[in-house]
């Protein structure tokens, strides 16, 4: 078949298929109708209408866009089953909507009056894969998240050395809006007030004939196309007034800075300062934050518009310096738990970076006493300790506790896997051949999990040995082993250790021997049995986390793969009926 035939197979029927098709397709893969890499055939596709369309059609219709109508069709985008990992974002999503921790900032009206209850979360991948969750298109002041991208501003216009004569780059350790200096009277770094403040006096100081609204406006112009043009970026006039008027303290900042070290060309202390607190007043939305951040996540050139908004020198810099300090005085915990770039603003933004793949943002006001959003804290844990996200996951060689990486198809990945370990299995191989072994007695031990050894689950486990053994057990066989291990754990009664317990105890000491995959292929075949009969029993359940905990697996990593299951049966449900 060739590659135009294989492509049409992908969204067609008995050859032929319609704009419906093409256009749930694409979206199941990320890519929204209005992506500028698309124009030409989504508006041939509005042409046509419900028209049917057969082989010689679509090759016209996708012609001029052939590379991305593929690289969407044929799940080669940098996270291929994106509905997959969208359901898993919903499932972290919802787990911390029941956080009501924290308090909103009450400095200003405006911030002390917004609604604590909004929450949302928005995602944009280097490939331009979108989705957004809950209240992704409230205008929020950015606050301190202008602070990374003031800095980005002052590196490409004035350049690193010129801005480091005035700003460091250490973190702080102190409260963000702290009147500390380094020992040579600069700011610690562009994260915190003092280095954020000098920032905006560097750019200030290069624009001598431009006054702080209109140099803001050209900052804002350079969010505009972080953000893809996405939305409109706003300035809140209301924001202005009130940070002016409670400005005491970066006031105080201002003038230490001043009087200790000298402002960058003498430049007028009140237009610095005008310009950094009308940078805390742009105002945007958390899905606009997230393309901003996908921006820098590859390196500066905006995924949704191809446009080069920043070198990759700068955003380098940016990111380093978002890395140390970034998340205030807890970047170091927050570096420890999360490793990866952020920033966060008081209004209640929090907006990631992960280098390479995509970037996100949350929004939720509530803040912990750092001045972080409790909740988009809660979302980047919860979110690493899923996914390989850390910038130190990939050290692990082979154990993370089994997180998922978006990036590889997890389907493809555990074909190539499971067919590694039987051509391995059938020469005699000692690790594979233990894999197989602990992975028969889980097996055997979930079957036993609720008293009755049925045929569902015989079957599966014969189906799950031929897949791995590459040869099919009888499964009169399996029953007869079953059996037996059930009878010797009745024998046993209350003295010593049940055969489940000391399976446990067997993989608790040789997990350290097993890579992830082979861990992960012992619990899947364990969990296949388990799911046999279509649903997961309490006993079953118990079982199945007593060997995950066993195999060093972590419980986020199985609860998702249970949703997984969860909406595979749900869906199986729908389909019959
Ligand atoms: N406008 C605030 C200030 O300067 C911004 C601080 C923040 O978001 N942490 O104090």
């Amino acid at each position: 078949m060739d590659q135009m035939q294989a492509l049409f197979a992908s969204v067609s029927n008995d050859g032929t298929t319609d704009a419906a098709r093409v256009h749930a397709r694409l979206s199941e893969s990320g890519i929204s109708s209005d992506d500028f890499r698309l124009q030409t055939t989504i508006n041939r596709l509005a042409e046509l209408g419900d028209r049917s369309i057969d082989l010689e059609t679509f090759g016209a219709l996708v012609g001029p866009e052939l590379m991305m109508v593929k690289r969407a069709l044929m799940r080669q985008l940098i996270i291929p089953d994106w509905v997959d990992f969208c359901c898993d974002i919903q499932t972290i999503y919802n787990n911390i909507a029941g956080d009501h921790s924290g308090a909103n900032a009450d400095y200003i009206p405006i911030l002390r009056d917004a609604d604590p209850e909004k929450w949302g979360v928005a995602i944009c991948t280097v490939d331009g894969q979108r989705m957004a969750i809950g209240d992704v298109e409230i205008y929020h002041s950015i606050q301190s998240v202008s602070k990374p991208l003031t800095y980005a501003y002052a590196l490409a216009r004035e350049g690193a050395e010129y801005t480091h004569q005035f700003v460091g780059a250490e973190p702080s350790g102190r409260p963000f809006n702290a009147l500390d200096l380094m020992p040579d009277m600069r700011p610690f770094n562009p994260c915190v007030n003092a280095g954020a403040i000098m920032t905006a006096g560097i750019v200030a100081s290069g624009w001598p004939d431009k006054s702080a609204r209109d140099i803001t406006q050209e900052i804002m112009n350079l969010w505009s196309d972080l953000c893809g043009g996405l939305g409109s970026v706003h300035f809140s006039e209301e924001t202005m007034l009130s940070e002016r008027e409670t400005a005491h303290n970066n006031f105080a900042i201002a003038y230490l800075l001043q009087g200790r070290k000298g402002l960058p060309r003498d430049v007028d202390l009140h237009k610095m300062l005008d310009l950094y607190l009308s940078c805390c007043s742009i105002e945007m939305t958390a899905k606009m934050l997230s393309v901003a951040a996908a921006t820098l996540a590859n390196g500066g050139v905006c995924p949704i518009t191809g446009k080069e908004v920043l070198s990759t020198d700068v955003v380098k810099k940016t990111l380093s310096v978002m890395q140390a300090a970034g998340m205030y005085d807890n970047a170091g915990v927050f570096t420890l738990e999360v490793g990866l770039p952020a920033k966060s603003g008081v209004a209640g933004a929090v907006m990631v970076v992960v280098p390479n793949l995509m970037g996100f943002a949350t929004f939720s006001p509530r803040l912990d006493p750092y001045g972080n959003s409790v909740r988009g804290v809660a979302f980047c844990r919860q979110l690493v300790d899923r996914f390989t996200f850390h910038v130190y996951d990939n050290l692990s060689g082979g154990h993370t506790g089994c997180k998922r990486d978006p990036r590889a198809s997890q389907h493809q990945r555990k074909q190539r896997d499971l067919s590694d370990l039987s051509w391995a299995v059938s020469h005699g191989d000692r690790y594979a051949t233990k894999v197989r072994d602990l992975m028969l007695a889980c097996m055997i031990d979930i079957t036993l999990a609720d008293g009755d050894i049925e045929a569902s689950e015989l079957a599966t486990m014969a189906d799950t040995c031929a897949e791995i053994m590459g040869e099919r057990p009888d499964p009169e066989d399996l029953r007869a082993t079953a059996a037996a291990r059930q009878h010797r754990s009745e024998a046993l009664g209350t003295q010593g250790k049940t055969p489940f317990e000391e399976l446990v105890a067997q993989l608790g000491e040789e997990r350290s021997q097993l890579d992830d995959n082979g861990r992960e292929i012992i619990l899947e075949a364990a969990f296949r049995v388990a799911c046999a009969d279509g649903m997961i029993e309490a006993e079953e359940d118990l079982k199945l986390r007593a060997l995950a905990e066993a195999l060093g697996i972590s419980t986020g990593v199985l609860e998702l793969e249970i949703g997984r299951f969860q909406r595979q049966v749900a869906s199986s449900r729908m389909a019959g009926s």
